[in-house]
């Protein structure tokens, strides 16, 4: 918590980003439930952004009508699907609030919690994020998988990355801007955020099971989503990479002097063929795996290089031409 007295924050416009991808079913009961939770704290005007993320479902036409209906609903529809970060990016860059909050379409992040997060901000905090205590929704495999993948995430890089936090939360303009003044492309979100720095608090909250629909993250988008995070922010697996060849060179250099002794002075006849074999395997293996975690990052420079947009929109509903510049 701040100590130093901050200067009263004068909150005119809160903007609320919510990524959708294929979300006909919850859509409209999420907007009715920000709404709600917003609208009792008052002072402030609302501007609800949506993002679809190339939904193949009726999410769009909801949205839409939605829009129609009230004019502080702004819709932004992605050309195709982005994935989740690139379309919170996308809503980000349109929103013009002094305070931009980040949740869900599936109600797991309860938008109730969103005015405890503005009164942190009142008190000074740049970034309020949640934090969740209990996880309604998951399964033991995927909290426990992503309780280790975190720890080795932590061990890996220098940046901190707390478990349990996610998208949800609020940021400030300042913060805002400077995490749309980063510049990759490939957007691991909740990783950037942390990186930023700024004043951070956390707000404790239990995470709802999913209204209604499924998750859009598969085990394979999830190891995707792994592997991205470690890659983007640590350079630890080439490290590794180098110190499994000071241990190799090691134990061969140690296995020859050992070799040259026993040929030398015991017995000159060693058909340890089996044993050059597996030090052939294992060392190619070793090799193969070297070569994909290079592989890994000399992808993610390959794209980065091309410089393509994270994103790109097909149609934008309710912005005056001068709000929200691309
Ligand atoms: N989402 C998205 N694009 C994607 C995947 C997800 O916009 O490619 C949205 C989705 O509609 C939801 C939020 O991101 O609002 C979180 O997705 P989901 O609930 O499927 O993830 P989980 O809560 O299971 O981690
Ligand atoms: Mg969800």
């Amino acid at each position: 918590m701040s100590t130093s007295p901050v200067e009263a924050r004068n909150l005119s416009l809160l903007s609320v980003v919510v990524p959708c991808l294929d979300e006909e079913l919850v859509i409209a009961t999420t907007h009715s439930r920000i709404l709600s939770a917003l609208d009792a704290t008052t002072g402030f005007d609302l501007e609800i952004i949506y993002v679809d993320d190339g939904s193949q479902d009726s999410t769009l036409t909801i949205l839409r009508e939605l829009q129609q209906a009230d004019q502080r609903v702004k819709v932004i529809s992605l050309s195709r699907n982005f994935g989740q970060f690139a379309a919170l990016t996308a809503g980000m860059q349109h929103a013009t609030g002094d305070v931009v909050a980040l949740i869900d379409a599936d109600l797991q992040d309860p938008p109730e919690i969103i005015p405890e997060m503005l009164e942190l901000w009142q008190q000074g905090a740049d970034i309020v994020r949640g934090l969740r205590t209990k996880r309604l929704d998951e399964t033991r495999f995927k909290v426990w998988s992503s309780r280790i993948f975190m720890r080795t995430l932590n061990k890996l890089s220098d940046t901190t990355f707390v478990s349990g936090i996610g998208e949800f939360g609020i940021m400030d303009r300042v913060a805002v801007d400077a995490f749309l003044g980063m510049p990759e492309s490939q957007r691991y979100l909740r990783g950037m955020v942390s990186w930023l720095g700024f004043h951070q608090e956390e707000v404790y909250f239990e995470r709802q099971a999913r209204l209604a629909g499924k998750t859009k993250y598969s085990l394979r988008k999830l190891i995707n989503l792994a592997v991205d995070s470690a890659v983007a922010f640590s350079i630890g697996p080439l490290r590794f990479i180098t110190w499994m060849g000071f241990l190799f060179s090691g134990v061969a250099f140690l296995g020859l002097i050992y070799t040259i002794i026993v040929v030398l002075f015991a017995d000159s006849s060693i058909s340890a063929w089996i044993i050059i074999l597996l030090s052939v395997l294992s060392l190619g293996g070793l090799q193969l795996i070297s070569l994909g975690i290079i592989g890994e990052y000399v992808g993610r420079i390959y794209n980065e290089a091309k410089r393509r947009p994270s994103y790109l929109i097909r149609e934008r509903l309710g912005f005056t031409p001068k709000s929200g510049a691309e």
